[in-house]
């Protein structure tokens, strides 16, 4: 048995990295912390997926439109549905930056969804929606904003953040860059993160 730490995955007794953890059990029983591969490896072996293999993906670092580099990790995660990869950027302080999803097959090629992933990074990083005005950041002239909503821990009430461009941008400062468009309309559409838009 592997010496554990209170925070190791309790399966092969490596430390996760933070956002790639899992606590497996049932509702209201007691639940074990594992490990994403160890996770879906228990996960394949419970629903009898005998082709499934996990692959830890190395990071990547990729440029944005504006030349500036985000370093992503990669999280595979198996689930009722399928299996997903998330591209995952993390700050400094350790929130996430952009983040990229792609659902597959559980037993398709997870090369090739990687390979789907990747190209939808490409398309992600080309294309900015923020640029720097006279009074800070602003809506870019294509009136067009793709965004992830976020919590926000160090918020003072429960509104949460945006993240566009890979920047979390608060509620009230979203609300600013708005306000410049009084008497348009817009139109608001809501997706899953694994959707194209
Ligand atoms: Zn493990």
């Amino acid at each position: 048995m592997p010496e554990q730490t209170p925070n190791s995955c309790e399966s092969c007794g490596v430390a996760p990295r933070p956002f790639d953890s899992v606590h497996y059990g049932s509702y209201g029983g007691p639940s074990r912390l594992l490990c994403g591969r160890c996770f879906n490896l228990e996960a394949a072996r419970r629903g009898g997926l005998v082709d499934f293999e996990h692959i830890d993906f190395e990071p990547l670092t990729m440029s944005d439109a504006r030349g500036r580099e985000h370093v992503f990790q990669f999280r595979t995660h198996l689930f009722a549905a399928g299996v997903a990869i998330d591209a995952i950027e993390l700050n400094e302080d350790q929130s996430e930056g952009y983040c990229f999803k792609v659902i597959g097959d559980e037993e398709g090629d997870l090369l090739e969804l990687l390979a789907r992933l990747v190209t939808k990074m490409r398309r992600g990083l080309a294309s900015s929606h923020l640029e720097q005005g006279a009074h800070g950041l602003q809506i870019s002239d294509r009136g067009i904003v793709r965004a992830r909503i976020e919590s926000d821990p160090e918020g003072e009430t429960d509104m949460p953040v945006v993240v566009i461009d890979g920047r979390r941008i608060s509620w009230d400062e979203f609300g600013r860059m708005v306000a410049t468009y009084m008497g348009f309309q817009f139109k608001l559409e809501l997706h899953d993160l694994s959707d194209e838009i």
